[in-house]
């Protein structure tokens, strides 16, 4: 039980204006000579000058009474500082998880991603998107630039209206085979900016582990961005196109390699679509060559 001091009014005004609770307000008990004067003491915040009937009480005065106020609430606070726990810093998973060895399996290496901060889209992003598709030897493995907003809100590369239109374009040319979607980058630039180079540089050790482990027969790289780093070629787009191209991947395999425009660009400019088919012909061409 802790016992208070009397307090005058206008330290009882000084405790309710900084903000102490109204019940232990109640509770302190005031001095004789307030509480036998028999006054009204609202609790309402009250001006320190109260008007013309009384005397008005000097600054000093004020300021020595809200000193006398704060050294009463002081221990209190104190009391309850020390009876309060510490919050605990929370843990983080991260902590766990040691990203210098890539996992030798995708969903080791989807659980290592989704705690890399590795370059700054780890900041603006709300899901890490991996990929998602046939995880044995796929047919192609199919590559954009960035996971886009759906991608970033579902998880899930090539989502949305974008990756619905390529899902039926592949699906009519090529109902066989089998796929594996995914992104240069993890994380979803904000704003649909491309990925800066050190962006690029940073995950691209996620992407070489993924092909090393997937071993695709064929690369599809859709968008200006994926076609120039499979190519190894800052040439445009609309001049690489059109032709099947050889990448060596970091586990020094050759892959055939086939550059097209991204279906986000499809939609925007409809009239690439007839270019868009003649890639989609040439890879069924190349599909039924190499089994
Ligand atoms: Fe890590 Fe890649 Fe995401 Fe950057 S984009 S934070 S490197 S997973």
């Amino acid at each position: 039980m802790i016992s208070f001091e009397p307090i005058s009014l206008l330290q009882r005004n000084w405790l309710q204006e900084i903000g102490v609770d109204r019940s232990l307000l109640m509770r302190l008990p005031l001095q004789d000579s307030v509480a036998s004067a028999g006054v009204q003491q609202p609790l309402a915040v009250q001006p320190v000058h109260s008007g013309s009937t009384s005397p008005a009480p000097s600054k000093e005065t004020a300021m020595q009474a809200r000193e006398k106020a704060l050294a009463l609430i002081r221990p209190r606070r104190a009391q309850q500082a020390a009876a309060e726990p510490m919050p605990s810093a929370p843990v983080l998973r991260k902590s766990t998880l040691d990203l210098r060895v890539l996992a030798a399996d995708l969903s080791g290496l989807q659980e290592q991603i989704t705690v890399c901060d590795g370059c700054e889209l780890h900041e603006g992003r709300a899901l890490t998107v991996f990929g998602r598709g046939a995880e044995q030897q796929p047919d192609w493995l199919v590559v954009g630039e960035a996971p886009g907003s759906s991608d970033d809100r579902s998880g899930h590369a090539f989502d949305g209206q974008a990756g619905e239109l390529l899902q039926s374009m592949l699906n009519s040319v090529l109902p066989e085979a089998s796929f594996y979607f995914t992104h240069l980058v993890k994380c979803r630039p904000l704003g649909n900016r491309p990925p800066k180079q050190e962006e690029l540089d940073a995950c691209r050790r996620f992407l070489d582990k993924q092909i090393d482990i997937l071993q695709p027969k064929r690369i599809l790289a859709v968008g200006q961005l994926a076609a120039r780093v499979f190519a190894q070629h800052e040439q445009a787009l609309e001049t690489m196109r059109g032709q099947v191209l050889r990448y060596e991947g970091p586990d020094q395999r050759t892959y055939p390699l086939v550059l097209s425009y991204h279906p986000a660009a499809l939609l925007l400019r409809p009239q690439f679509k007839v270019h868009a088919w003649r890639d989609l012909l040439m890879m069924r061409e190349l599909q039924q060559k190499i089994h």
